[in-house]
Parts: structure tokens; C-alpha cells; sequence
């Protein structure tokens, strides 16, 4: 390898057209998820205090948004759901008519080309906040275990084409994948939030989704953030268990996780931008601290080019404004 003052590594950085030659990762709204979340009634849009720009949608207007974001070219939506009532057992999770089915099914009859890949969880649902049945206060997993499979099976029958699995109870793919087949869905990919952690930065989402825990907190299944060994195995258990697509969540303050799961097991991999590290972006260029799109490429540049195949990101709308102004400049 030559050495300066043969080798010169400014060369390439000397003008804008030899740097998007040489460019190694680059961005597509092809990578990007939007999440959405689904409300009961009609006519609403109404936006999360602690995350401006994103909005609880009824379902007419949620089929709305699902045709504008497919003109921006964005190829797949994750959906929530904030059911009318909740129960201990999390029975709107798996209703054939809950607020989730419904979604589905609107927003595959009436928009083509957008993927519907569906948030798998009991803590929407439950009257107490938690992600899986109790008792006393113990997290029960494999009763946990079989409402999440009929909660993904139901999903498939309202036309859902990708499962995604959040909860984090151990064998939950597996049962997902069994229940999925037995009822024919065997063409149904799973992607499963494989490392997901017990994260200070999904408060946010928690307002959003109105899912808070009643008492206690998820650190008896969500990974403590200071292990990545241990998100190594529970990335092996979800392949070995039928995983078509593995995750970690959050992103940016888990790039060296992300980087770790896709150099080891070279599965597509998604990464979630969490609503945490979207508000601190939004407060922040509010402030007038940072500037907003610049921060944004590079976040979701980052993501990607630690090994994020895709990325689930409340900017992916956002992302395609800005691309489009780029474009005319
Ligand atoms: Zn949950």
C-alpha cells in the first residue's frame, strides 16, 4: 500500500461527483418501514405530543396515509394498535375484528404495492400494561407464548404479509412459525425483534401506544443494554427457530449490536430507530441545536451502514421529502 506523499486520501473527497462515486452506503426509501398506529373510531388524526409529525389514525384515514406513502415509494408499513378495551387476557390482540384485523384488511383491499408487516404483542391489550398473562406479578411464558401464535395466525387470516414478533418470551418463534403453518400460512415470513432491549428510549411509544405498564417494568424479558453476547444467542434461537428476518431495537445507540448480529449470522436484518431517539431529533431541531435533515441522513446512514438491511423509522416520510428537495437542488 503506498503511503503519503503517494497516497493522498483528500483526493476523493475533492468534489461532490467523486464523492457520490465513491460513496460505500447509501440510503434507499426502499430500506424504510414506516410505523403507523390504529385507533378506533372514524375521521381521526391526531398527533403524539412527544413525537410531532406522527399521528394515531382511525382506520379510513390510516388507508389514506397507506396511499400516500405508497406514491412516496415506501415499501412497507409496521402497524399498532390502541384497542377500544383492554383485558387481563389481551383479548383484542387476537379479536378477528380487532382494531389490528380491521387495519389489515382495509389497507389490503384498497392499496397496492405497500407491504403490511404487523407488531406482535400482548402489552396494547393488556388491562395491566404488561406483555404477556401473569401471575401475581411474574410474567408468564409460554402461556404468553400460545395468545401471541393465535394473534399472529389471526393477523395472516386479515391478509398481513410479514408477523413481527416484539414480545421477547423465549420460544415464541417457533410457536408462531408451527401455528402459521398449520393453519397454511407457510409463505408468511416472520420477522422477529430477535435483540430487543429494555430501553429508556421507548418512552414516547409508550404514550403512543398507550402501553405502560401498570406496575414493574419489561427488564424480565427485554436484554439489559449492557450484553451482547446474550443478544448473539437470542439472535441464534430465533434463526434456529424459523426467523426469516432477525432485529435489533433500538438502533442508533445499538450500532456495534447491529453490526455484531450481521457480520455473525449474515441474516436479513432489520434495525428499529425508536421513538426515543426520533423525539430527541425532532426536540432538538426545534431548539435550533441541530440541523434536522442532515442529522436524519446520517442516523438512518449510520443504521444502515453498521448492517441494517432495513430500517424501521417514524422519518421514513420524512426521509423521501428530503431526498426530493435534494433532488431539485
Ligand atoms: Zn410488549
Amino acid at each position: 500500500m503506498a503511503d503519503y506523499p503517494l497516497k493522498r486520501l483528500r483526493r476523493l473527497r475533492n468534489n461532490p461527483i467523486i464523492r457520490d462515486m465513491v460513496r460505500e452506503t447509501e440510503v434507499n426509501v426502499k430500506d424504510l418501514i414506516y410505523p403507523l398506529f390504529a385507533v378506533p373510531g372514524s375521521n381521526i388524526k391526531k398527533e403524539i405530543k412527544s413525537m410531532p409529525g406522527v399521528f394515531h389514525f382511525s382506520i379510513d384515514n390510516l388507508v389514506k396515509e397507506c396511499r400516500e406513502l405508497a406514491e412516496l415509494g415506501i415499501p412497507a408499513v409496521i402497524l399498532f394498535g390502541v384497542p377500544e378495551h383492554k383485558d387481563e387476557q389481551a383479548s383484542e390482540a387476537y379479536n378477528p375484528n380487532g382494531i389490528i384485523q380491521q387495519a389489515i384488511r382495509a389497507i389490503k383491499s384498497e392499496v397496492k404495492n405497500l407491504l403490511v408487516i404487523t407488531d406482535v404483542c400482548l402489552c396494547e391489550y393488556t388491562s395491566h400494561g404488561h406483555c404477556g398473562m401473569l401471575n401475581g406479578q411474574e410474567i408468564l411464558n409460554d402461556e404468553t407464548v400460545s395468545l401471541l401464535a393465535k394473534t399472529a395466525v389471526s393477523h395472516a387470516e386479515a391478509g398481513a404479509d410479514i408477523i413481527a414478533p416484539s414480545d421477547m418470551m423465549d420460544g415464541r418463534v417457533l410457536a408462531i412459525r408451527k401455528s402459521l403453518d398449520y393453519k397454511g400460512f407457510q409463505n408468511i415470513p416472520i420477522m422477529s425483534y430477535s435483540a430487543k432491549y429494555s430501553s429508556a428510549y421507548y418512552g414516547p411509544f409508550r404514550d403512543a401506544a398507550n402501553s405502560a405498564p401498570a406496575f414493574g417494568d419489561r427488564k424480565s424479558h427485554q436484554m439489559d443494554p449492557a450484553n451482547t453476547n446474550e443478544a448473539m444467542q437470542e439472535v441464534e434461537s430465533d434463526i434456529a427457530e424459523g426467523a426469516d428476518i432477525v432485529m435489533v431495537k433500538p438502533a442508533g445507540p445499538y450500532l456495534d449490536v447491529l453490526y455484531r448480529v450481521k457480520q455473525k449470522f449474515g441474516m436479513p436484518t432489520a434495525a428499529y430507530q425508536v421513538s426515543g431517539e426520533y423525539a430527541m431529533i425532532k426536540a432538538g431541531a426545534q431548539l435550533g441545536w441541530i440541523d434536522e435533515e442532515r442529522v436524519v441522513l446520517e442516523s438512518l446512514t449510520s443504521i444502515k451502514r453498521a448492517g441494517a438491511d432495513m430500517i424501521i423509522t417514524y422519518f421514513a416520510k420524512d426521509f423521501t421529502n428530503i431526498q426530493q428537495k435534494a433532488g431539485l437542488k
